[in-house]
């Protein structure tokens, strides 16, 4: 693997070094999302044992699943180079240009975020996915005329959270789409372990499997959860962690037993107290939050369906019975904080 480039991400976007360290370099350190993993390694296998280049992936699903992890380990499988691209970034067909020219055959492109391309960068792409050349218009009026410039064959591999935004057209140009679901209290627990071990920390099985439980079925929430745990045991219980200690930490940051956090918390108690359980329009509850639609719709309100806490009918999202119970379970102001 010697042309493994690591990403060209800006160097304001560059994870927190354990951020690196914790994410999986290689397939063989993925946990969880077996039929997705069988899928692609059989994808990855068969291009690497034809030579040919593996066919444009569409990865999608709610943040912290794992799309940028599955799209860093595919080309370290290939042995081949990855260049990395944001859809928000991609503003007019010249910002592709360079990610475009610059891959080489069998390469990886993966465009984050995707569904965020403006139409005019997505129509650029359809012949650069499909034919491997791209259009360019030189000139204005009747002068102007069009240059094919044939690319190398590269993959685009696409991420987003939002798979009902994509269009059809580009949708279709994807050989294979993967939805990446919420982990198993198994797999998540399984995560943590790992981590802990990466991040030097020693942890019994009822630990890992509390902190996974509060994690909503979402790795990178684990993880972030595992590093709060682990500056809580350095200051206050000079390293020490148990899983009293775990649920004591995760209950400081106001994190419940179901892995909600204070904002999840007022998303469904704005529905229940200002709404009066609804049906209410997401519009409605991002503006008596202060927040945006998207925030609520990408980062909280897939968990909450999942868990049928509420449910979205024709006329708006309505809290569900499990909902009121959830709510009603707790003290008002949230899990407090046992000191230590
Ligand atoms: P997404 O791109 O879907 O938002 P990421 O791929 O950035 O999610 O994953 C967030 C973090 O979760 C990664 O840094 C990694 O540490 C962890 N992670 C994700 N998927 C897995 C997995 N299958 N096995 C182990 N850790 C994972």
């Amino acid at each position: 693997m010697t042309n493994f480039r690591e990403p060209s991400i800006q160097p304001d976007e560059v994870p927190p070094a354990e951020d690196r360290v914790l994410r999986p370099q290689r397939f063989s350190e993925m946990v969880g999302q077996r039929a997705v993993f069988e899928r692609l390694s059989i994808a990855v296998d068969a291009s690497r044992i034809r030579g040919e280049v593996l066919g444009h992936i569409l990865l999608d699903g709610p943040p912290g699943l794992g799309k940028t992890t599955f799209a860093t380990c595919i080309p370290r499988e290939l042995g081949a180079t990855l260049q990395i691209a944001s859809g928000a970034a991609l503003s007019a067909p010249k910002d592709l240009l360079p990610y475009l020219s610059n891959a080489s055959e069998g390469s990886v492109l993966f465009i984050d975020e995707i569904h965020r391309l403006p139409i005019a960068v997505e129509e650029f792409l359809y012949p650069a996915m499909e034919d491997f050349r791209i259009d360019i218009t030189l000139g204005e009026g009747v002068s102007a005329r069009t240059i094919n410039m044939p690319l190398r064959p590269f993959t685009l591999i696409g991420a987003t959270t939002r798979a009902g935004l994509i269009s059809a057209p580009m949708r279709d140009r994807f050989v294979m789409r993967e939805h990446l679901d919420y982990y198993s209290a198994a797999d998540l627990a399984e995560i943590v372990r790992r981590s802990a071990v990466k991040l030097s920390m020693p942890m019994d099985n009822a630990t890992a499997d509390e902190i996974a439980r509060r994690s909503r079925g979402t790795p990178r929430l684990a993880n972030n959860r595992l590093r709060w745990i682990r500056d809580f045991s350095t200051s206050r219980t000079s390293g020490l962690l148990d899983v009293e200690i775990a649920r004591t930490a995760l209950e400081m940051q106001g994190i419940d037993e179901l892995g909600l956090d204070g904002f999840d918390r007022k998303y469904l108690e704005t529905i229940q107290r200002v709404f009066s359980g609804g049906p209410v329009g997401l519009d409605a509850i991002a503006h008596t939050m202060s927040t945006a639609p998207d925030t609520l719709e990408d980062d909280v309100e897939p968990y909450m369906l999942r868990c049928e806490l509420v449910v979205r009918t024709p006329r708006g999202r309505l809290l569900t019975e499990r909902g009121e119970q959830h709510l009603g379970a707790l003290p008002k102001s949230g899990p407090q904080a046992r000191l230590f």
